[in-house]
This record gives structure tokens, C-alpha cells and sequence, in this order.
């Protein structure tokens, strides 16, 4: 099987990243990808973007060097109702964004709370991923959230990064074996990204492939390898069903 995409990728835009997108659309070439995706970190973050630098998105051309060009941006959510860091008028612009909660930008609460962040997120429209579910620091109600990803046709991410031994995120791979039993039993789609904070980065799933045969995860709910499903989940508007 061929992995055709990557769509959570970090240049120097993010402030604690250290490749430019030159070099990782390179990368993304070099490795074969069809589809390469720039989500860099959302206003909140520390050393996020400028909010001009989402609107201005638009000169990116939209294929180098043959790869196809996503233009995506890392959200952060910022609070239990889901309220994120981008406004509505420029995300509309955009081809995608990946929700996410990152510790700089909301302290965990309950499960209950860190639950309903991730469900009120997900029916904005132009969230398409929920990014890295996988963190014990995070408590979450994963049967709902799951439940959730499937009404609002999102994306749940299986983040190759998490799965590093040197990740700062907790109990990844364990998370990780419980998201996929589940979206297995439901039919819910999943897509391996990086979260390439370095071009090297770029495109190498390994991890998450291990992870995914080891839990004998179907490969036709693996959003990498379907044309199709890249179409129905990413390219197109997101579809309620
Ligand atoms: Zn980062
Ligand atoms: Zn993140």
C-alpha cells in the first residue's frame, strides 16, 4: 500500500518548527506523496502565525514540483465549547483545519469537558481532522468522540509523532488501540499524519502503520491510501451525513 498523503505538517511559521515549505513539499516529492498539506500552528499557540498569514495562504500556488497543495492550519481549541483561534471568514478559505488541544492553550478539565471541547469543535465546518486524540493528559469519553467524528464526517487522526518514544504526549499507543477497536466496529475512517515539525519528518507514517496492523485495522478505512476517501474527507466541503 502507498501512502498518497500528509496532512499535518509544520514550516518556521510555527515558531518551534525548523524547515521551510519549500523543503518539505521536497520531502513530500522525494517520498512519493500525491498530496502534501501546510498546517502550521494556529494565532494562540507561542510562536504561532499572524492571523494575516491564513489569509494570505491564497498565493501558495496550488501544485510544486507536482505535488498538490493543501492549505490547512492547526487550530487551537481554546475552550469547552469549541471555540477555536482562527476567524470564520478566513478559515472558509482554506482547504482544511485540524483541531487540537494543546496544553499552552487549555489546561485539561474533566473528561466530561475535555469530551465536549472535541464534539463542539468538530461541527465547525471547516474542521476536517481532530488532531492527535490520544493524550492521557486529556481525558476523553473516546466512544463519544468517535460517535461525533462519524456525524460530522471528521477525520479521527492517527498521529505518527505521538507514537515517538521522545513524544511529550501520554499513553498514545494505548489510546491509539482503543480509537481504532472502535472506529473499526463503526466504520470510521482514520488518517496517518506526521505533525512534522522537520522536513526529514515528512510522509513517514511507520509508526502509525505498525500500530495500524497490529490492531488489525481494515486498510480500506485508512484515508492514506483511498483516492476516494482523500476526496470525500479533504477535498470536498464537508458533508454532514
Ligand atoms: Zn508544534
Ligand atoms: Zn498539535
Amino acid at each position: 500500500m502507498k501512502n498518497l498523503i500528509d496532512i499535518h505538517t509544520h514550516s518556521i511559521s510555527s515558531g518551534h518548527a525548523y524547515s521551510t515549505l519549500q523543503e518539505n513539499v521536497f520531502e513530500a516529492r522525494r517520498k512519493g506523496l500525491i498530496y502534501y498539506g501546510l498546517s502550521d500552528h494556529a494565532p494562540a499557540m507561542p510562536g504561532g502565525v499572524h492571523p494575516y498569514f491564513v489569509s494570505n495562504l491564497r498565493i501558495i500556488p496550488e501544485t510544486i514540483e507536482g505535488v498538490r497543495i493543501l492549505k490547512g492550519i492547526e487550530l487551537n481549541i481554546l475552550d469547552e465549547n469549541g471555540k477555536v483561534d482562527v476567524e470564520d471568514r478566513d478559515l472558509a478559505s482554506l482547504d482544511y483545519a485540524i483541531a487540537s488541544l494543546h496544553m499552552p492553550c487549555f489546561s485539561p478539565k474533566s473528561e466530561a469537558l475535555n469530551t465536549q471541547a472535541l464534539i463542539r469543535v468538530m461541527e465547525h465546518p471547516a474542521v476536517k481532522v481532530l488532531g492527535h486524540p490520544d493524550d492521557s493528559r486529556f481525558p476523553l469519553n473516546v466512544q463519544a468522540v468517535i460517535e461525533a467524528a462519524a456525524a460530522q464526517h471528521v477525520l479521527i487522526e492517527i498521529n505518527n509523532s505521538s507514537l515517538r518514544p521522545t513524544s511529550f504526549r501520554q499513553g498514545a499507543r494505548e489510546n491509539y488501540l482503543k480509537i481504532l477497536s472502535l472506529c473499526a466496529e463503526k466504520k470510521v475512517p482514520v488518517i496517518c499524519n506526521t505533525d512534522a515539525h522537520v522536513s526529514f519528518q515528512v510522509g513517514d507514517i511507520d509508526l502509525a502503520l505498525a500500530l495500524i496492523e497490529e490492531a488489525r485495522f481494515p486498510y480500506s478505512l485508512v484515508v492514506n491510501f483511498s483516492h476516494d476517501l482523500i476526496q470525500e474527507y479533504i477535498l470536498k466541503p464537508k458533508q454532514k451525513k
